[in-house]
């Protein structure tokens, strides 16, 4: 063989081997979104209950079991845990009980979903089947949905997250929303340092939950995720400001703007790199109150445990997103 067709036979091996390997894995991650959805769609053709809102509900337990877990959860195909107890019936004598008759008759949870005779909290179909059932107790409608999971969760802010993951499914019609953007337009000035944690000192002693990102007046303040704007208005510590929800539990907090995007209001479902609004220095002092301090857009991120909302350091998630914008950028 000669050498120009050894280097090209090594070649084209070379390429046979590599290539399936990276087609693999977004092949296996959109393989996995697909699977999901056909089960949401299944469960809801058989309980009534919107695909959106299981898909919304399955979201919110897989986002907190991640939290209290240090297994990787992110590649089963549910989210949702249900409570071994209630799934076989509280006075149940079995706990491990599998027979749709004594389940039935002890008044678990547990119902058989996908038809194999045998109800199996280990089974997706089984899993998600008796979550709908509970839900559709209710009746149909969005207002009956929402008081049926304040049953399951007696929480409000937990409800209201799940209305607002399934308003984006809804929306973008897949739960495939994962893209993020740098907050600034990254072929912009701007300037930043991580100053997580660091005292503060206005209004009282507070930690700075986030990270200033110094810019001038008017620089266009960009989504960095998909989400649903949650709050938007005035603060005295982070005068005008929004809050956007995005589906993988977090909280994205833009602080100390001069004004925001037209077209933007509470409720609104926005998509990475939109404009929100603009930077400016308003803030510390009654409604209106500019020019404190030098033109900065405050980013904090928050997440959610179930019980009560957390911040954490946005600075590690700022480098990844401004990386890949100026790599698209060139
Ligand atoms: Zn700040």
């Amino acid at each position: 063989m000669s050498y120009l067709y050894r280097t090209l036979f090594l070649s084209l091996l070379l390429f046979c081997l590599s290539t399936p390997l990276v087609d693999k894995n977004s092949l296996a991650k959109q393989s996995i979104f697909d699977e999901r959805k056909a089960l949401y769609l299944k469960t809801a053709a058989v309980t009534g209950v919107p695909w959106t809102i299981l898909a919304a509900c399955d979201q919110y337990e897989r986002n907190i079991h991640r939290l209290r877990t240090t297994t990787n959860t992110n590649e089963d195909l549910i989210g949702i845990k249900m409570d071994e107890h209630l799934w076989v019936g509280l006075l149940n004598p079995n706990p491990k009980d599998t027979n749709p008759k004594s389940i039935a008759f002890f008044q678990g949870q547990g119902k058989d979903g996908n038809g194999d005779g045998i109800i199996d909290i280990h089974s997706p179909e089984d899993v998600l089947y008796s979550y709908a059932s509970i839900l559709s107790l209710g009746g149909p409608g969005l207002d009956n949905e929402k008081i049926a999971l304040w049953k399951m969760y007696h929480r409000g802010k937990t409800v209201e997250m799940i209305t607002e993951y399934a308003k984006l499914y809804q929306h973008f019609n897949t739960t495939q929303l994962e893209d993020h953007a740098f907050p600034v337009p990254v072929h912009m000035n701007y300037d930043y340092q991580s100053t997580w944690g660091a005292r503060r000192g206005w209004g009282g002693l507070r930690i700075h939950e986030g990270t200033d990102i110094f810019a001038d007046y008017g620089t266009p303040v960009l989504a960095t995720s998909y989400g649903v704007i949650e709050m938007m208005g005035w603060n005295k510590y982070g005068g005008w400001r929004v809050g956007l929800r995005d589906p993988q539990n977090n909280y994205h907090y833009f602080g100390h703007l001069r004004g925001y995007a037209n077209n933007i209001h509470e409720g609104s479902v926005i998509k990475p790199g939109q404009v929100i609004g603009y930077v400016g220095s308003s803030g510390y002092g009654p409604e209106g109150t500019q020019g404190k301090f030098p033109p900065h857009l405050h980013y904090g991120m928050y997440r959610d445990n179930g019980r009560t909302e957390f911040s954490f350091d946005p600075y590690p998630y700022l480098r990844t997103w401004e990386t890949k914008s100026l790599q698209q950028h060139k």
